[in-house]
């Protein structure tokens, strides 16, 4: 008889991050004798040097990204990352303080709003909460997600105020200043990238997206919308080949990315919406491969390409 747990944690999944990996090589080094191993204070420093797929984790948990832009608050999708932003919200004293909170969905996929019941800040009636989707029920679908045959607690019980507000496909917001642009991209069911732009800053976020055809003519809608950004977060799940072979499941490759980023005058172009079928260091090799396609393709090209991971902060 043999038992094996393949799953211990309640509620939701919860994987480690950087900073438990780090405690705990730091508490292995605690433990090793002074005069086996020379000085402590060495090796943690070449710890704390090491790049994060060594020391760190690329992170396990689902789509989220926080912007913060003028005095707002922004959340890009509520994927199971919403859990521990949300916590950092109301340690920071949130409900004292800001208050208000912006969220776009790009769909509706699993991925993308599980995080929501476990969203610390929606659950006080001192929040408000604003939903921008293009997917005109958006409302009726996340109360389905917490129809109670599902979860204990329904949309309409968590305490927090929530404004829904529908999107026109193509269509672009200003709210106080900040312009947010939608794009439909290719995706079972639809999803909807953004395009935010404020004091000659852009930051784009376009997941979930599968580009048909890799002629950069059939691109141009996409080139167009990507184009100039300080920082485009895009849909990196499959390798080439598999972008390849996985047609209409509606994910894209870093190398696309690459070329698209190029054509459109991206500065940065970070690799997201990792494929969880891939170990860190399969994740890096795919980013590696996508920094030697650049070289080699275009070499004057300024483009800077990074790797998107769970607790990495940019400046744009
Ligand atoms: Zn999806
Ligand atoms: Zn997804």
């Amino acid at each position: 008889m043999r038992v094996k747990f393949w799953g211990v944690r309640g509620s939701i999944p919860t994987p480690a991050n950087s900073d438990q990996i780090k405690q705990k090589i730091f508490k292995i080094i605690e433990k090793i004798p002074e005069d086996s191993l020379g000085a402590k204070q060495k090796i943690k420093d070449y710890i704390n040097n090491l790049n994060n797929v060594y020391v760190g984790v690329i992170g396990g948990n689902t789509s989220c990204v926080e912007l913060r832009v003028k005095d707002k608050l922004f959340i890009f999708d509520m994927g199971s990352g919403i859990r521990p932003l949300g916590n950092q919200l109301m340690k920071n004293g949130f409900l004292e303080n800001e208050k208000e909170i912006h969220i776009f969905l790009s769909h509706t996929h699993w991925d993308h709003i599980m995080g929501l019941p476990f969203f610390a800040p929606a659950h006080f009636p001192k929040a408000k909460i604003y939903f921008y989707s293009v997917h005109p029920d958006l409302e009726e679908r996340l109360r389905l997600q917490q129809d109670f045959r599902f979860f204990p607690v329904s949309l309409d019980n968590m305490a927090s105020e929530k404004v829904f507000v529908k999107l026109d496909p193509e269509s672009e917001i200003n709210i106080e200043g900040i312009k947010v642009k939608n794009k439909k991209l290719y995706h079972p069911g639809g999803s909807y990238g953004y395009r935010v732009t404020y004091n000659g800053k852009t930051f784009i976020y376009a997941t979930d997206s599968e580009y048909k055809n890799l002629n950069l003519n059939d691109n141009k809608p996409y080139i167009d919308f990507f184009r100039g950004a300080d920082l485009l977060v895009f849909d990196a799940q499959y390798t080439f080949e598999e972008a390849v072979h996985k047609e209409d499941w509606g994910h894209s490759s870093a190398l696309i990315g690459v070329d698209l980023s190029v054509a459109a005058g991206v500065k940065k172009l970070a690799l997201f919406h990792h494929e969880p079928e891939r170990s860190d260091f399969e994740i890096y090799s795919v980013y590696k491969k996508a920094i030697d396609f650049k070289n080699i393709n275009y070499p004057k090209s300024k483009l800077e390409i990074i790797l998107a991971y769970e607790g990495l902060t940019l400046d744009i």
